[in-house]
């Protein structure tokens, strides 16, 4: 999960980084509010969570609270690279000297984590990997003895930071794999670090993903997480512990393992081509253990997707038999029509694997005429695509 700047820097002040505090604002009437509050420069920064809002315009200073609303007003609502702004983080300004950059992420390449650093901040790092790597110093932490005073040292050697820095850098970088550490995030990283005229040393700038593995630790984690850009389908699927990926197709798609499910969507979309161009229309991985309840939430939630114009259920008999996926789905037929949700739209299976043939005799038995079964994925797949493109 990604933060939010402003959140990033609640999370960098917790564990005691530098970095400014301000508020978070969701109208140009707060935001002179604010400013008014906070008194002299401040800076107006977009919150939406992609880079680069500096130079598409979404980071402007305003001198009096005033020019904070004109500011904020020009903001809100911006485009940045398909983000909406919504709201607007409002921080007294910093006085720029320098920009610097660091971060710590895990090196999955190198089955290790990563601590990276540059005296050349402010513009985008992947340009500057690019551009002139030996200006960017990578440093490899250890997992067992992380950033204590003396890697920390190391790292702001590797960047040759200026002597004036070393000192509040070492101190942040410590402090930085705190938050890196017992956030249980990914990745933290700052840029610009910002050395201001008056020698302070301080993160103008926060970016940190968090391990949702980890979210069982973090029970204050799920305060952070944003519902109005989850996508509602999801946040349903999510309350009810559902493996689901909302997607733009026609094609409703049920499977278990994710693989499995995987290749389906692959299978699918390119049957799809000969039928108008039908695509999946979601995943979902319903696990191992498909009992009719899963089988039934799972099929409540891609029926209600309006896009959806078929239904795919590819299911390959493991330690869950065929026998009880197929019960499955006849009880979760069932339960759809007495909540008065009965399914209307056509249901597509192929059961393969352990028990496939008693597995295939109950859905036959109990004569759904909606539900075609289908032997093999290929077929299931061409024939729910064309059934798709007659429902649309
Ligand atoms: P990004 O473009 O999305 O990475 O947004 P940043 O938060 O990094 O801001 C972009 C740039 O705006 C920074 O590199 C700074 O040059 C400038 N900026 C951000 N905050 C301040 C501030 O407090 N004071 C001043 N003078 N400039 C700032
Ligand atoms: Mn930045």
């Amino acid at each position: 999960m990604d933060l939010y700047e402003y959140q990033a820097k609640d999370l960098f002040a917790r564990h005691g980084v530098p970095t400014q505090s301000g508020e978070v604002v969701q109208t140009a009437d707060k935001a002179k509010q604010a400013a008014e509050r906070i008194g002299g420069l401040v800076v107006i920064k977009a919150q939406v969570k992609v880079g680069g809002r500096g130079k598409a315009g979404g980071v402007k200073l305003a001198t009096t609270p005033d020019e904070a609303f004109e500011k904020a007003q020009g903001i809100l609502g911006l485009d940045i690279k398909g983000h909406i702004v919504h709201q607007v983080l409002v921080n007294p300004a910093a006085d720029i000297d320098e920009e610097y950059y660091v971060s710590y992420l895990l090196d999955r390449a190198n089955r290790t984590f990563l601590a990276m650093a540059s005296k050349e901040g402010g513009m985008e790092i992947e340009q500057l990997a690019v551009e002139r790597p030996d200006a960017l110093a990578k440093v490899a932490i250890d997992a067992l003895t992380g950033v204590d005073r003396a890697k920390a040292v190391e790292i702001v050697d590797a960047a040759g930071f200026d002597a004036s820095v070393r000192e509040p850098i070492i101190d942040l970088l410590i402090k930085l794999w705190d938050v890196f550490v017992k956030e249980d995030a990914t990745l933290v990283e700052v840029n610009p670090l910002a050395k201001t005229t008056s020698g302070d040393v301080i993160a103008l700038d926060g970016k940190v993903s968090l391990d949702e593995n980890a979210g069982f630790r973090h029970p204050d984690h799920e305060a952070l997480v944003d519902f109005t850009e989850t996508d509602p389908l999801e946040l349903r699927a999510q309350e009810k512990n559902l493996n689901y990926v909302k997607l733009s197709g026609s094609v409703g798609i049920i499977g278990n393992g994710a693989g499995l499910v995987m290749s389906t969507l692959d299978v699918v979309a390119y049957a799809g081509e000969e039928f108008g161009g039908q695509k999946p229309a979601n995943f979902l991985d319903i696990g191992g253990g498909a009992s009719a309840q899963v089988m039934a939430d799972g099929l409540e939630i891609i029926l209600s997707d309006a896009e959806v114009k078929a239904v795919f259920v590819n299911v390959f008999g493991g330690i869950t038999a065929c026998d009880a996926v197929a019960n499955g789905i006849v009880q979760a037929l069932e339960l759809l029509a007495s909540k008065g949700d009965a399914v209307t739209k056509p249901l597509v299976v192929r059961l393969d694997g352990n028990n496939a043939d008693e597995g295939r005799t109950i859905l036959r038995d109990a004569g759904n005429a909606l539900v075609e079964i289908v032997d093999t994925m290929d077929d299931a797949a061409r024939r729910v695509a064309e059934l798709a493109s007659k429902g649309a």
